[in-house]
């Protein structure tokens, strides 16, 4: 206990990683006595049912058709690989499971915003396309993917002989919390036959919000879409899910029929549905908290999470010696700005260096954004143990660290 750094704590507001709730620790105990084997219905009659309808529950909980399957991962990295296979074999020419990536007689081509997550290089370096089939599209100046330079790029690779394979928009970016225009996305990802993956694995939750709603506007049309239960849901690590809107793209990329395999034909087994073979009961966590919180509990928890990061960013807003930089969803960034005239790179210097004063010091935790060239500290809150309280508190630690290290730097 002593050793660890405790990120149920009030003013943890580090990378995406949330308070686990009480409910989803006594669930992974139970899950682990139990001890299911959620590979195949047989091994797990009961526990394959409450996945299944986890599954169900966390679509119609997002806004999708409940008619969208998939299956639970250990996060959003899984949550995106299972997506992404999907799309390879649905959108590469046909033959790909038997002769391979490097017989497609097209190159096989990704699209995504500049600001999305490091594991589309991850996907397509173990997933045989390799980082040179990445369109990295410029974002604007609101974090969003240019959906204009989409278009020209995939325009040209068509030229080219490329086959546009997936299209993926971000909704809640890890730096700045920002949602891409997934409306737009979804129009070119079907004028041009892609793939529609979203990756949600952090702000797809805030879709339950009546006010945020509208940022949403799209995701009906996803193929599929990456959440992770174990950021804003509060469950204990791990837990992602994938969401797939025709569940025989993950059967068509996943399953196969070993003779040792004594298994009906009708059963639900989920070593069919994605990478794992032998899986364990982390739907049960998930499960349990969507009981006991509701819709209406999360649709609270995360609207407070939302005000809260706001109410950090007026606070560094309207605070002397600091800047605040971006607010999207529950992602605060800002800067320790002690006086006017200082350089940027002095700013970035400091900055960075005040972060891991901070991190250090076990008084809170935040962690770092890099926007357009400034360094900035970013706090995420997926914390239903934040109070505005902390937010304050917080604002006085960060001011009374930064002067310190402002003034030895300056001598
Ligand atoms: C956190 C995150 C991921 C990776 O998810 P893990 O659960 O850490 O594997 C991918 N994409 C986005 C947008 C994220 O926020």
């Amino acid at each position: 206990m002593e050793n660890s750094l405790l990120n149920g704590h009030p003013k943890f507001m580090g990378y995406i990683t949330s308070s686990p709730a009480p409910i989803g620790v006594l669930a992974d105990l139970l899950a682990a006595t139990i001890n299911p084997n959620v590979g195949a219905q047989i091994l797990s009659p009961v526990a394959t049912e409450i996945e299944k309808q986890t599954i169900q529950w966390l679509a119609e909980f997002i806004g999708v058709s409940p008619a969208y399957g998939g299956i639970l991962v250990s996060g959003g990295n899984m949550a995106n690989f299972t997506g992404f296979l999907a799309a390879r074999t649905a959108k590469a020419p046909k033959g790909i499971k038997e002769k391979g990536v490097s017989n497609a007689t097209n190159q096989l081509t990704v699209y995504c915003s500049d600001t999305t997550h490091t594991w589309v290089e991850k996907a397509v370096i173990l997933f045989g396309l390799g980082t040179d089939s990445v369109r990295w599209i410029p974002s604007d100046e609101q974090n969003k993917m240019r959906i204009d330079l989409l278009e020209k790029t995939i325009s040209k690779d068509l030229k080219n002989g490329c086959t546009p394979m997936i299209i993926i928009g971000t909704a809640g970016d890890v730096s700045t919390g920002s949602v891409d225009n997934l409306e737009e996305i979804a129009r070119v990802s079907k004028k041009y036959n892609s793939w529609f993956h979203i990756d949600g694995a952090y702000g797809v939750p805030a879709a339950i919000v009546p006010k945020y709603k509208a940022l949403f506007k799209g995701i009906e049309d996803a193929d599929s879409i990456a959440l992770d239960p174990h950021k804003w849901l509060y469950s204990p690590l791990e837990a992602g899910c994938a969401l797939v809107k025709n569940p025989q793209h993950l059967i068509d990329t996943f399953s196969s029929h070993p003779e040792y395999y004594n298994f009906s034909d009708n059963d639900h087994n989920f070593y069919e549905f994605g990478l794992q073979n032998s899986r364990g009961f982390r739907a049960l966590k998930v499960w349990l908290a969507l009981k006991q919180i509701g819709k209406n509990g999360y649709t609270q928890m995360i609207n407070e999470d939302i005000d809260l990061a706001k109410m950090l960013f007026d606070a560094a807003e309207n605070h002397p010696e600091m800047k605040a930089e971006t607010h999207n969803l529950s992602i605060a960034a800002f800067r320790y700005y002690p006086e006017e005239n200082l350089s940027e790179d002095y700013l970035n210097i400091l900055n960075e260096q005040l972060l891991n004063v901070l991190q250090k010091g076990g008084e809170l935790f935040v962690s770092n954004a890099v926007i357009k060239g400034k360094y900035c500290l970013r706090a995420c809150i997926v914390n239903f143990r934040t109070s505005e309280k902390d937010i304050h508190e917080m604002i006085e630690i960060i001011v009374k660290e930064g002067k310190k290290l402002h003034n030895s730097l300056k001598k």
